[in-house]
């Protein structure tokens, strides 16, 4: 199926404004990222989301009642790629995960109370989230069938028992959507932070630190929460994770191939700038086909990332388009992350060079959101389910 992916003037207007607010007001804050232990302090958050509102650039993911730009995922593309050329620009602008895919679900699902207590400070980046899905082995993570948090009932309330971990922004968080076991499936509760049977029991040591709060362990001892906690319908978790997961993956494409294009800015300056052998690094064979290969990557990326985009602005599940994107993206990021520290030599390893902190931070993304392993075995089955319908697999159709 093919997808209308004009870029409209006024998307490509606030592109640019992004572009000019990346440069002139985020890149030169990055230093502080790299002087914190994990993520930004509540302050610097705020200071950067002050920043991002008076240049008008805040919450572009954000519906336009709710005080955002109100983009359709199309038009998210070239926003959130802008965005995405600095570690910090997704958290300014207010469009980071998991904070964006929780608001995207809370806008689909939550009730017009969850609405107000949840979804609008949210919107405003008065509070911050976290999304609890993942447990140890042998609970859930690849495979989420595994889910062994549980929800029981006691009279018209709910405990929920369990431990999970990787729950990126947890510590400081103001709530998490929760994944439980429950007789008839799963289903998700919005826990409050200050629940006191929701412990934050530490952030891991992960190689990551752009993601405010950190990735933790959380374990939850007896926690009461009542029915007007739930989000959505009791036992449909499984489904609306897929609601989530599908767009926000997206999402994530798309701030990883504006990372991408960053350090591929870098090292093409580098390789025009530096000189070897009587002549441009720039202008050296082997050189050059890295260049290539990394505008080849961006480029494909850009396409999978646009129709994907497309598919879901027709109102399609589009699940094997976010796969296939997914995959291809966050492989392609890496790749180009990893040829771009190759062209620019030992500066390009410091850890306080973009590159490096961007190649070091993108890498988890091939295991986040579900590893590129899980979204091929989904794509491979699909292929397989329409050929035997008779279909033929790869069709453009
Ligand atoms: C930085 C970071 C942030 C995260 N944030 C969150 C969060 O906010 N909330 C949350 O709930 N979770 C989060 N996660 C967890 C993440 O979703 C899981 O790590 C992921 O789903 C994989 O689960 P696992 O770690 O248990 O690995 P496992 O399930 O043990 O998988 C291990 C490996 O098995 C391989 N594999 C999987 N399936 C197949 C297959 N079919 N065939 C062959 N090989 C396969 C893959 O290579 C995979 O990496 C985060 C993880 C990281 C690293």
């Amino acid at each position: 199926m093919t997808f209308d992916l004009r870029i409209q003037p006024d998307v490509a207007e606030l592109a640019l404004r992004v572009r000019a607010f990346i440069d002139t007001e985020i890149i030169p804050r990055e230093g502080e990222l790299e002087s914190a232990d994990h993520g930004l302090s509540p302050e610097f958050r705020r200071e950067l989301q002050e920043a991002a509102r008076a240049a008008g650039v805040f919450a572009p993911t954000v519906p336009v009642a709710l005080g955002g730009h109100g983009l359709d995922h199309r038009a998210m593309g070239p926003v959130l790629e802008e965005c995405g050329r600095s570690l910090l620009g997704p958290v300014a602008m207010n469009c980071s995960a998991p904070d964006e895919g929780n608001m995207a679900l809370l806008e689909l699902i939550a009730t017009p109370e969850q609405r107000e207590h949840y979804l609008e400070p949210l919107c405003s980046g008065t509070i911050r989230s976290s999304f609890s899905m993942t447990e140890p082995a042998p609970g859930a993570g690849s495979d989420p069938r595994l889910l062994a948090t549980e929800a029981t009932r006691r009279g018209d309330d709910w405990l929920i028992n369990g431990r999970k971990w990787f729950i990126t922004g947890a510590d400081g968080a103001d709530f998490s959507i929760v994944m439980a076991r429950t007789e008839g499936g799963a289903t998700m509760f919005l826990v409050d932070g200050d629940n006191p049977g929701m412990r934050v029991e530490k952030r891991l040591p992960t190689m990551d630190k752009a993601f405010s709060g950190g990735h933790c362990i959380v374990e939850f001892t007896n926690c009461h929460v009542t029915e007007p906690s739930i989000l959505g319908e009791l036992d449909k978790g499984f489904e609306y994770a897929q609601l989530r997961l599908g767009p926000a993956r997206l999402t994530h494409c798309m701030r990883w191939l504006g990372a991408a294009r960053r350090v591929h800015e870098l090292a093409t300056a580098y390789a025009i700038q530096r000189r070897m052998f009587d002549d441009r690094l720039a202008d050296l064979g082997m050189a050059q086909q890295m260049l290539a290969d990394n505008e080849i990557d961006i480029a494909a990326s850009r396409q999978l990332i646009w129709n994907a985009a497309g598919a879901l602005d027709a109102g399609l599940s589009a699940r094997t388009e976010t796969s296939i994107c997914k995959t291809f993206v966050a492989e392609a990021v890496f790749r180009i992350a990893d040829r771009s520290m190759q062209l620019c030599g030992g500066s390009g390893t410091l850890t306080d060079h973009p590159i490096a902190r961007i190649l070091i931070e993108s890498r988890a993304f091939r295991i986040y959101d579900g590893p590129s392993e899980v979204h091929r075995m989904s794509i491979a089955k699909g292929a397989v389910r329409r050929s035997s319908r008779g279909e033929l697999p790869g069709d453009w159709q």
